[in-house]
């Protein structure tokens, strides 16, 4: 049994949720259409849907609101935040946006339009869903290159956030590194169960990349969260400060997005950064000021700004990543000692079950982990989200469903948000669902939105004939 660490903090504010009823929530999941996304937050006790803008902000970040500077132009917060990028990251160049999509929607086209491939790539350890969208809306294909670890969950490795270094070596002469737009490296990758990218592996991608001219991204959404890991793993980094760590990590990189709100710990915020190319840094800011908004606020307000600077910081905490990763390794665990197949060892963000292994009866096409998600908010009111067929979605070129190397369901917790006892009420309700597991049915599409559809779909169970006709 993972031994329990208490929160490293006092809670100062609370905020009441409310549980519903069995009845209440079959009628809110219907009217949602059998997609969580859909739901009221009100209508949900336990939200495990995200840990994006979840995070429960401290005392300082709150206090630094109050120093939001709201100029147009050059305001303070600006400064402090380019302050804490260059001091934590050791990037000159500091681009805000509104979150991790703004910054990939203003640094893909110009990547694109720099490389002028003749049939552009991106390649990744794995490409978030929204990194995906805004590669294929550049005008490029992206190339997820896990390794077979990862696609194991049973299998116990310390790295299954790792790019596979010799499908990479294949893959840059198969299509050709002139086509390679960039090599996006992803830490934690949050596709492959919030699973940690070894130093090494990123130190030897990058200099791959590097050796073929091929400009390096980190996706840096939760660069605390695997700095943590790689200290925890790797021998040579146990005496290492997190510091140390992260410096060395985006020192592999040429430019980083990060989704600032996960281990920024910020509600809302993005940014877009470069180590030393003010050249791709300008270009890159002409298209923030059309999209996003002028360089130094780049959609968020001047508070903002000052509370994403602070989080920065704070994130590194050693007391609190230490509470954080053993809090999802406590959920990991009981969900284990229950028999609830879950990729081990649990990852930094979230416990992904495995409902490929849960619900054998149920194909992909049938979006068995999606089933679950569903299953679970009718048994106790907590929200997950899936991770499989269904976010996957559809090859844009032939219409076909791709295929998933994955069916799970994220259980993502928010940080210092939820204490213990919830992540027991969690655990409590989905070995409820696995006892009755061989009683569920697949679902099917009543509304597919042509992208990013797992946001808006609608589906409704099949029916028992066809569940068998399966
Ligand atoms: C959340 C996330 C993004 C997108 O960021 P948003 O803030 O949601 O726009 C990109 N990459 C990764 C790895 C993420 O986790």
């Amino acid at each position: 049994m993972t031994r329990r660490i208490p929160e490293p903090f006092r809670i100062k504010m609370v905020e009441p949720i409310r549980q519903t009823t069995s009845s209440e929530r079959a009628a809110a999941l219907h009217a949602a259409g059998y997609n969580p996304f859909l739901l009221d937050a009100a209508d949900v006790y336990i939200d495990l849907l995200t840990d994006s803008g979840t995070g429960a902000m401290s005392d300082r970040q709150w206090a630094g609101l109050m120093l939001g500077d709201e100029a147009y132009a050059g305001g303070r917060n600006f400064h402090h935040l380019c302050e804490v990028v260059s001091d934590l990251f050791g990037y000159a160049h500091t681009i805000p946006t509104h979150q991790g999509r703004g910054a990939e929607q203003i640094l893909f086209p110009e990547l694109v339009r720099r490389r002028a491939c003749a049939k552009p790539v991106f390649i990744s350890n794995y490409h978030f869903d929204t990194t995906k969208a805004h590669v294929e809306l550049a005008g490029a294909r992206a190339i997820n290159l896990p390794t077979a670890a990862a696609l194991d969950t049973a299998r116990a490795a310390d790295w299954k956030g790792d790019i596979d270094l010799d499908a990479l070596r294949r893959t840059f002469d198969e299509v050709g590194a002139d086509n390679v737009v960039a090599l996006i490296m992803t830490v934690t990758c949050n596709s492959a169960g919030g699973q940690p990218v070894s130093m090494g592996n990123l130190r030897e991608a990058a200099a791959l990349a590097r050796s073929r001219g091929v400009p390096v991204v980190l996706d840096a959404a939760r660069y605390a969260e695997n700095a943590w890991f790689i200290k925890q793993r790797d021998p040579a980094y146990a005496d290492a400060s997190l510091r140390d760590i992260v410096r060395e990590m985006f020192a592999q990189a040429d430019v980083f997005t990060m989704s600032a709100k996960k281990d920024a710990l910020v509600n809302i915020g993005g940014l877009c950064a470069m180590r030393d190319d003010a050249e791709l840094a300008q270009a890159v800011q002409v298209r923030c000021i059309a999209l996003e908004g002028f360089i130094s606020y780049g959609g968020l307000a001047g508070r903002d700004l000052e509370a994403m600077a602070i989080g920065l910081r704070e994130g590194l905490d050693e007391d609190y990543l230490h509470w954080r990763i053993a809090q999802v390794a406590y959920l990991g665990q009981r969900l284990l000692d229950a028999g609830v197949p879950i990729q081990t060892p649990t990852g930094g963000h979230a416990v992904f079950v495995d409902a490929a292994r849960l619900l054998p009866h149920i194909p992909p096409a049938r979006f068995p982990a999606h089933v679950l998600a569903c299953e679970l908010y009718l048994e106790g009111g907590v929200r997950a989200v899936e991770i499989g067929s269904l976010l996957l979605g559809r090859d844009p070129a032939t219409g076909r469903q791709e295929r998933s190397p994955f069916e799970l369901l994220r259980l993502t917790i928010p940080r210092r948000v939820y204490t213990n006892d919830h992540m027991d009420y969690v655990a409590d309700c989905l070995i409820a669902v696995k006892q009755r597991a061989h009683t569920l049915r697949g679902l099917e599409f009543s509304y597919e939105p042509p992208m990013l559809r797992h946001f808006t779909a609608r589906l409704q169970p099949i029916s028992a004939e066809q569940a068998k006709a399966a």
